[in-house]
């Protein structure tokens, strides 16, 4: 490997790697995409993106295996759900094939950043899908541009997975009941700023979201989806419309039922019952798994496993994820995209 980082202590900051890929959606279908030098977007001021926020991204990441390879953790299914974002904004579907080839060829053309085995780091993806052209009323651009570019990012949790603590606040929601919060969509993310902002100043790691319609359901955490452990070795985690479908839960849901023998669960989670829960954990591609130590809720503490210790649940669950990602563990059919080089 040519390229030299400080692979251990990378973060999750951006950075300029040599290409991305780019794609441009004119006259009612895509061109053909290329890989490009040019980190900057050229767009017209008036682009629907970004006065009205029609726009989507993706995140998903290239792990490095033992044996030097470098594979993809479900690729087709971050394709398959920016395809339902792109219907909620009446944004054009790339293609899933067009999608994976994408994410495919910026990771082999930026191979030498996909940090080595054991450090723990990763190359992150981060597809983008903007609308953009001389338009200023409110509705859809008639062309759009597909870009996804990546980034080396570091282990999560440094010295190991560590348990945090969250905040829930009645005040705010990040997204309306029938609005866009099934969608992986920039808007969700604007309206959980101020609220990401004051639980951080407040000492928590994030917020946790509760059901816009209700606010008694834990719904989930920002940028990441929320999940219990019972003392019935159960796997439960919300089921709302307004939740961003991750797809991390979604393989955690499987590998709790199919590796672990537990009984896996999408159902309501009660503000009122966390009593019941003896481990929590928000999941998703960027975190993994981030262990809850406990949740404030008004005057409520409510601590679930430990407030300094990972679950040992929590924990079999992350080793599972991880071992399959970075190729130590056999994955369930489909799982993995080998990228070659
Ligand atoms: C992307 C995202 C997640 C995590 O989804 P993964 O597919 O697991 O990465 C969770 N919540 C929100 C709001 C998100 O945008």
């Amino acid at each position: 490997m040519t390229v030299n980082l400080d692979w251990e202590n990378l973060g999750f900051s951006y950075m300029k790697l040599p290409y991305r890929y780019l794609a441009t959606y004119k006259d009612g279908q895509w061109q053909e995409g290329v890989l490009t030098e040019d980190a900057t977007l050229h767009i017209s001021e008036s682009s629907p993106s970004l006065h009205y926020g029609q726009q989507a991204f993706e995140g998903l990441k290239a792990y490095r295996t033992k044996d030097g390879s470098i594979q993809l953790f479900r690729p087709d299914e971050n394709a398959k759900r920016l395809q339902r974002t792109a219907d909620r904004l009446l944004m054009p579907q790339v293609p899933t094939d067009m999608f994976v080839e994408a994410c495919k060829q910026v990771v082999a053309a930026n191979h030498e950043f996909v940090p080595p085995y054991g450090t723990g780091g990763t190359l992150y993806l981060r597809p983008l899908l903007i609308g953009v052209g001389d338009i200023i009323g409110v509705k859809p651009a008639d062309e759009y541009i597909f870009t996804i570019f990546a980034m080396p990012v570091g282990n999560y949790f440094k010295g190991g997975l560590q348990p945090t603590n969250f905040l829930i606040q009645d005040e705010y929601d990040r997204a309306a009941p029938n609005g866009t919060g099934a969608a992986k969509v920039g808007g969700n993310y604007a309206a959980s700023l101020l609220p990401g902002k004051k639980a951080k100043t407040s000492g928590f790691s994030d917020v946790i979201y509760l059901d816009p319609a209700t606010h008694t359901k834990i719904e989930e955490v920002g940028s990441a989806n929320f999940f219990g452990i019972t003392a019935d070795n159960e796997f439960i985690t919300p089921i709302s419309p307004s939740i961003l479908p991750s797809i991390t839960k979604y393989s955690l849901l499987y590998l709790a039922e199919n590796r672990l023998g537990m009984k896996a669960i999408e159902g309501d989670v009660l503000v009122d019952e966390l009593g019941k829960f003896t481990e929590a954990g928000a999941c998703g591609t960027a975190a993994v798994i981030s262990p809850i130590g406990g949740v404030q809720h008004g005057d409520d503490f409510h601590v679930f496993y430990s407030e300094t210790e990972v679950g040992p649940v929590t924990r079999k669950l992350y080793d599972e994820l991880t071992g399959i990602q970075f190729g130590d563990e056999e994955a369930p059919e489909g799982w993995i995209v080998k990228v070659d080089l």
